[in-house]
This record gives C-alpha cells, sequence and structure tokens, in this order.
C-alpha cells in the first residue's frame, strides 16, 4: 500500500471521484433497471460490494481529522432524469451515489460507527455533466470544447465555494489521468488511483 503525507495545516477538503476510485468498477454514469425494485436493490447490493476498503479506511480518517470530503462525479441526476419513463428507472449522479452508499452501510459497513454512516450517506455530490456533453448534435467548435474542457475543474471549484476552501487546501482523488492533469495545472493538490479503486492511504501530519 502506498502511504502519501500532507500537512495537516494545509489539507481542508478531499474531493473524490466515485468510478474506479470510491469503487472498483464503473457504473458507466447511470444504472437502469428494467425488472423492477428488486433488480434496481441487487445491483445497488453488487455496487456496494465493489466500495474499495481503502476508500472507507481513508474516509474514517479524514472524517476523524474534520476534513470536508464529498464525491465528484460526471454522472447527472439532473440530466437523466429527462429520460424516465413508467417502466425504466434510470439513477445517476448524486443520487446513484446515496443509493451505493445506503446499501453499503445497511451491508457491508455494519460495524461502522453511526456517526461515519451519517457522514457516508450524507456526503456531497457534485454531479455536473457539462452541457456541451449532454447534446448529441454538439458542433465541431462545441466538440473541441468538450475535448479541451472535460476536466472535474468545475466540480473543484464547486467544492471551494461550497466549502469555502482555496484550492491549495482541496486534494482530488481520480483515476483518471485528464481530470488530475488539469487540476493539478489549477493550483490543487492530486492523488492519481493507478488502480481499479483506491489502494492507498493519505496521511495528514
Ligand atoms: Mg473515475
Amino acid at each position: 500500500m502506498n502511504t502519501i503525507v500532507y500537512s495537516e495545516k494545509e489539507i481542508k477538503c478531499v474531493c473524490w471521484d466515485f468510478d474506479y476510485t470510491i469503487l472498483t468498477v464503473h457504473t458507466g454514469g447511470i444504472v437502469q433497471d428494467f425488472i423492477g425494485e428488486d433488480g434496481m436493490r441487487e445491483k445497488m447490493s453488487y455496487l456496494a460490494s465493489q466500495v474499495s476498503p481503502s476508500f472507507i479506511k481513508q474516509f474514517v480518517y479524514f472524517f476523524s481529522k474534520g476534513v470536508k470530503q464529498c464525491v465528484v462525479t460526471f454522472g447527472d441526476s439532473s440530466f437523466n432524469t429527462e429520460f424516465d419513463d413508467k417502466n425504466k428507472r434510470r439513477v445517476s449522479g448524486d443520487k446513484l451515489v446515496k443509493m451505493v452508499f445506503e446499501a453499503y452501510v445497511q451491508k457491508e459497513g455494519l460495524n461502522l460507527p453511526e456517526n461515519v454512516k451519517k457522514a457516508l450517506i450524507e456526503m456531497v455530490v457534485f454531479g455536473f455533466l457539462p452541457d456541451w456533453r449532454k447534446n448529441n448534435s454538439s458542433t465541431d467548435e462545441e466538440k473541441e470544447k468538450w475535448r479541451l474542457n472535460n476536466n472535474k475543474n468545475i466540480h473543484l471549484e464547486m467544492s471551494m465555494k461550497t466549502f469555502n476552501v482555496n484550492n491549495s487546501e482541496i486534494i482530488l482523488i481520480d483515476d483518471d489521468l485528464r481530470n488530475i492533469n488539469c487540476a493539478k495545472a489549477s493550483g490543487f493538490n492530486t492523488i492519481h488511483v493507478s488502480t481499479a479503486g483506491y489502494t492507498s492511504f493519505c496521511e495528514l501530519v
């Protein structure tokens, strides 16, 4: 296990990517269910079993240090609900993250302290998909903007505003090198997850 050290005084907020960082798998951004409530429950139960144990250990540690934590993801519930209809359920963004954590504390994380369970379920989720990615009929100009701006700096700026912290006080933990490099270039601290799911430990001293 890789241990990373930061100064306790300098870090106030940690932004977690969801797919391939908190989870060892990728949800594709949307969970769809065509067979009703049971199917959805089974799917959430499976995703809960894929929450990285190192993430939980790290979450508990940061929580004990009073560090703010949030999830930053391109999964966007406000976008995908447009496709809802009576026979299908689609869950994305903040809704998906919360359902996975709820399933986790009910099955996998039974031994966690109650305040940790509560913090996990109530973790702030910035689920945001930029407009130009939502539009299938994007122009070439928009596609170029998509390519250049396909990073999480918008999500990180949301975290700065919400938690009233500076970029140098935030760590982004993400498996996508594009997100990492753009965040680094904008003065954020970063931890790149090079395996499917977080396996490191970050210590604040
Ligand atoms: Mg990811």
